[in-house]
């Protein structure tokens, strides 16, 4: 079976633990798009991983993790990651370990240009990470990018630097900030290049043959499907297709033998950085924005800034189930509700006095969407930990069931907690059939 796995709203779902419990059923798991911007939280027992770059399958050691065509790599952090991973027992070697030959690098000019994006887009900031994503994204659609195999060849990678120095440089000056050196560059990239070598791979060729061998592979969207550059809320997004059309893409793996999409939902909503919100708690929800984030820890994991917090959207969830065409949703963090009197849901969209059932295209009307709520109340139990869908409270229990009825998915799987063990995985859901590898449209196609 192939299943692509990604968030349903803008990130942070807690994908991370959803993928780490699945990554035991799958033999390959590999990322499509993004860069080392993800920052995923596993916890193993006692032990904290983040990962930015690498598939969260890393940590399972019989796991092989493939980072896709569709991706951005910094080869420094690539490797900062890869020593940090080492340093906590993970081994790490190129048996399990394959970069695409044809993903685009990140290179040093990107992350100073990156600091000057912000300030030319003026009052339209993203809120972008500053590690050069963006700016790689722009030179790969300008057809200026350098890729991983180019940079395995010296006088290809000098002279490209020294074509797109000259270019970056004029901007990095005109931003007041200093120009960078081709030769110091070249230096090191052309090292960490070196080291990539041993796990360079032609990725694409490397599934058709994992797929011709029947083997499970995962595909694990990074940010999430608001973020995606064409479908999400534009130009608040990120610089790459996270839906899974971009699985497909981004891997060099046929659309059609992708046989199932996972959505990871929360039960509330999320969003960093700046752009529209529909359902955030403003000002007179403060007090209530506040019980959520600190009992769902919503800090950056990287940056640990607050996050922006919500209502459970269902027009938007339902947008993006279309999108991504889920089969199956894990709801995540349904313990974080306990505390709540009263949970309300946005089943329906106002702008300027109208109803409107789609998701506008315009961020100037997301930002003037008065959302239409549903109010249910809370269970005020402990549900912390629950395994058995028997034993949720009933009121939570209809809660999740308003959710999957008002999204039109299937929720198979509700995470109680951020322990794997923390989980109810429900009876004969399609969810159940990846965790027990009996994915019938696998098995036939
Ligand atoms: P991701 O990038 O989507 O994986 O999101 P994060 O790394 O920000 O993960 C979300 C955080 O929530 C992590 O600290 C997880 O351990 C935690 N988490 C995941 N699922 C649950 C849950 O069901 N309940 C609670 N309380 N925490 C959870």
């Amino acid at each position: 079976m192939i299943i692509v796995i990604n968030g349903s709203q803008w990130g942070d779902e807690g994908k991370g633990k959803v993928v780490d419990l699945l990554a035991d059923r799958f033999d390959i798991v590999g990322r499509f798009q993004g860069g080392h911007n993800a920052g995923h939280s596993v916890y193993v027992g006692d032990k904290a991983f983040v990962l930015r770059l690498l598939p969260s399958g890393i940590i399972h050691e019989g796991t092989v993790c493939v980072l896709g065509n569709g991706m951005v790599i910094d080869p420094k952090a690539f490797f900062e990651e890869v020593d940090q991973m080492i340093e906590q027992g993970i081994s790490i070697t190129p048996e399990r370990l394959k970069v695409s030959s044809r993903a685009h690098l990140i290179m040093p000019y990107h992350r100073a240009l990156d600091h000057t994006s912000e300030e030319r887009l003026g009052n339209e900031k993203i809120g972008t990470t500053l590690r050069g994503i963006g700016p790689a994204y722009e030179d790969k659609a300008g057809r200026r990018g350098i890729r991983v195999a180019d940079a395995l060849v010296p006088e290809v990678l000098k002279s490209r630097i020294e074509r797109n120095l000259e270019e970056a440089n004029r901007i990095i000056v005109t931003y007041g900030q200093q120009p960078l050196y081709a030769d110091q560059i070249f230096e090191e990239i052309s090292a960490l290049a070196e080291r990539l070598r041993p796990f360079v791979t032609e990725t694409s060729a490397f599934y058709a043959e994992a797929k011709r061998q029947k083997k499970n592979i995962l595909l694990e969207g990074a940010q999430a499907t608001l973020l995606d550059v064409d479908h999400g809320t534009y130009p608040f997004v990120t610089s790459s297709n996270a839906t899974a059309g971009g699985a497909s893409v981004g891997s060099g793996i046929p659309p059609h033998h992708i046989t199932g999409v996972l959505g990871i939902v929360r039960t509330y909503a999320t969003r960093v950085g700046e752009g529209p919100f529909p359902t955030e708690m403003l000002e007179e929800e403060e007090d209530m924005a506040n019980l959520i984030r600190t009992r769902g820890n919503e800090f950056g994991s990287v940056t640990k800034r607050p996050r922006r917090c919500g209502w459970f959207d269902a027009v938007a969830t339902r947008y993006s189930a279309e999108l991504n065409g889920y089969d199956s949703l894990a709801l995540t963090k349904i313990d974080v509700l306990d505390a709540l009197d009263e949970l309300k849901v946005c089943v329906g969209y106002m702008i300027r006095g109208e109803r409107v059932d789609t998701f506008p295209a315009v961020s100037s009307d997301l930002r003037q969407i008065e959302p239409i709520y549903e109010t249910l109340e809370g269970w005020k139990e402990d549900t912390l930990g629950i395994t058995d869908i028997d034993e949720l409270p009933a009121k939570a229990r209809a809660y999740v069931d308003f959710l999957s009825e008002s999204i039109g998915v299937e929720i198979g799987l509700i995470s109680t907690g951020p322990e794997r063990d923390q989980t109810i995985i429900l009876k004969d859901s399609v969810m159940e059939s990846w965790f027990t590898g009996n994915d019938q449209a696998a098995i036939d196609s």
